[in-house]
């Protein structure tokens, strides 16, 4: 462990995440592979998107693209890269404009104005390539703003590159760097990555770091959100390319094709919806005390049904096989949402709610 020391400002707060083992769910699950989470709400901004964030604000200082005062950086998003951003441009002095569907939480808005930033809302049934989608919106605003910049995370190599250098790399290091004992065997390698799919960028960059320079063997497992365009490739066969039935977990699935998402890093698809992504986020939040947003739950769903497929009975039968999951925000996001507030609200009573309520209407 290195020594603690103080850091410049909150950029230096962004990633850096633990690796969690999610033993109790594993056990309940039958599954002999340990179950790893990636926990990115613990990065400063609250999730896995500060990192691509922060690295393409940088990249775009180092290539004289912003000057403090002037730029305006402008950028669609479904709310976590725009979080990022806001943060970062809050510390360096850049004026930002986020663009953001309707679907997308006030938790996010909030936080968003809070840093800062102007916040437009745009509908959340356009078309990505319409005018009045947060994409179009964002584009026309850059052609009107002087100094206006969209850094854009669909297309910035700096996306995925930052999860290729960063993500991944804390996976593998974290990994390796925790031997194997009796009681927690461990393969000493990634075996299988499972991750949600947005922009591609963290599942795309994740990947290229474990196949390049760790287990080229790894599986890579896509999860997206039924009513997405996302999952394709010969090995998936539940992809329903006309079905845009709209989807509540926010910030994966897409209705086109980023091209930062690279398919061939990607071995095999998972379609969720959202009851089992919702009941995924209570079953962390109950056994593991992780307080996870929506799309982890997805990502914790796929990797559960994945586990059960043909295609991954083995590694679920595998002592030691390691799976790591990548669980992309926390709860602070969606704290208002109807879906956790049934979650958390309307779960069943524990055993001790009786026996309370027995005392309490005796007196
Ligand atoms: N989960 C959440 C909550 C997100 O905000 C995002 C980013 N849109 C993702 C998952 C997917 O990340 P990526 O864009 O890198 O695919």
């Amino acid at each position: 462990m290195s020594p603690p020391q103080v850091l410049d400002n909150a950029l230096g707060a962004v990633g850096k995440t633990p690796l969690i083992r999610l033993d109790k769910i594993a056990k309940d699950q039958d599954l002999k592979c340990n179950l790893l989470g990636k926990v990115e709400f613990f990065s400063a901004g609250g999730s896995v998107k500060d990192r691509i964030a922060k690295a393409m604000v940088e990249a775009a200082e180092r290539d004289g693209k912003l000057i403090p005062g002037k730029s305006v950086v402008i950028e669609p998003t479904s709310g976590n890269t725009g979080i990022g951003l806001a943060m970062a441009c809050a510390i360096k002095g850049y004026a930002t404009i986020i663009t953001l569907p309707n679907k997308m939480s006030l938790e996010k808005e909030a936080l968003l104005r809070a840093l800062g930033a102007e916040v437009i809302r745009t509908p959340t049934e356009a078309a990505w390539d319409s005018p009045t989608s947060h994409i179009g919106v964002a584009q026309r605003l850059q052609r009107e703003i002087p100094y206006g910049i969209i850094l854009d995370q669909y297309s910035n190599v700096n996306n995925p590159l930052a999860h290729e250098l960063t993500t991944g790399p804390e996976i593998i290091e974290a990994v390796v760097a925790t031997p194997a004992s009796p009681e927690h065997p461990s393969s000493g390698k990634v075996d299988v990555l499972v991750a949600g799919a947005g922009t591609g960028g963290t599942i795309t960059g994740i990947a290229r770091a474990i196949k390049k320079t760790h287990n080229k063997d790894c599986i890579v497992v896509g999860v997206d959100p039924k009513g997405s365009v996302l999952a394709k490739g010969p090995d998936c066969d539940e992809v329903s390319p006309e079905d845009n039935t709209p989807y509540t977990v926010e910030g994966i699935g897409y209705d086109f094709i980023p091209e930062v998402l690279n398919f061939q890093d990607i071995d095999q698809w998972m379609k969720t919806d959202d009851a089992e992504s919702f009941a995924a986020v209570q079953l962390v939040m109950r056994n593991e005390g992780l307080l996870v947003g929506g799309s982890s739950g997805s990502a914790l769903s796929g990797a559960l049904r994945w586990l059960k497929s043909d295609a991954g009975r083995e590694t679920a039968n595998t002592e030691g096989a390691n799976v790591v999951v990548l669980l992309a925000d926390g709860i602070r996001n969606y704290m208002s949402k109807p879906w956790f507030l049934q979650i958390a609200m309307e779960a069943p009573p524990s055993a001790l709610a009786g026996k309370i309520a027995g005392i309490l209407n005796t007196k």
